[in-house]
């Protein structure tokens, strides 16, 4: 009688052992640790391009841009900036880009007596050459919504007017997701854009209609991965410290 009041004893004694190991397993933070694969280090600079970023303009060389009519760019370089020349044509990057993240800043021109609206401080960062995301001096100066600054033109009104007076500095930090095209030349998806101006969210993965059209709705020719275009619309608008990561 003494050995099956020991076995049950044990079964008593083992029970509450196996549940409570169980109990441990689901609560063992290693069983969430993903260790693998290990995202690569990165430098970040303060006020400077991450370590694995392409620079498009360092404050002196443009040997990454062309004119967009071939040739060297025309605009001026002085002073850390590259600055539009009116009636010089906008200019081009030699290299051609699909999904980035952008970093640009630029700096409307001090002189507004006599420039309103479109007319205050107009440029452009032209995404693949053909989606437009505004650059215009929006302190002050009223004009329609969805041509402001930090609009996609003609397309998406920012969340906010993130903008600083004319003569200072300002950022556009970009993700853009470019359009997919099928073999056919269907749209697969279209280009995706999220903007922060001055570190202030205003664009939030915006669908982008198509390309910009200054008259009449947009829409989508394929295409393939394309420069980036920064525009000359008659202001001296400058520009400094770009660089770009692909994504
Ligand atoms: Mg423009």
């Amino acid at each position: 009688m003494i050995r099956p009041l020991l076995t049950a004893a044990c079964m008593l004694a083992a029970a509450p052992a196996v549940a409570q190991t169980s109990v441990d397993a689901a609560r063992d933070p290693a069983k969430t640790e993903v260790w693998k694969p290990v995202p690569a280090l990165v430098a970040t600079p303060v006020n400077a391009a991450p370590s694995d970023a392409i620079v498009l303009f360092n404050g002196k060389d443009v040997s990454a841009w062309e004119s967009e009519q071939g040739g060297p760019v025309r605009w001026t370089v002085a002073d850390g900036a590259l600055t539009v020349v009116p009636g010089s044509k906008g200019i081009r990057t030699r290299q051609r880009f699909c999904d980035i993240q952008l970093h640009v800043e630029w700096r409307s021109p001090t002189e507004t007596k006599g420039f309103d609206g479109q007319n205050r401080g107009n440029s452009g960062i032209f995404l693949q050459e053909l989606y437009e995301l505004q650059v215009l001096d929006s302190y002050n100066n009223p004009t329609y919504a969805n041509g402001q600054a930090g609009s996609m033109y003609k397309q998406a009104i920012p969340l906010v007017n993130a903008s600083r007076a004319p003569g200072q500095w300002q950022a556009y930090d970009i993700i853009w997701k470019a359009p997919r095209f099928s073999q056919g030349g269907g749209l697969v998806s279209p280009a995706r854009i999220t903007v922060l101006h001055n570190g202030v969210l205003v664009q939030d993965d915006t669908v982008v209609s198509g390309k910009t059209e200054y008259i009449g709705a947009p829409s989508y020719a394929p295409h393939a991965c394309a420069p980036l275009y920064l525009q000359e619309h008659d202001s001296k608008v400058s520009y400094r410290n770009i660089w770009v990561r692909e994504l």
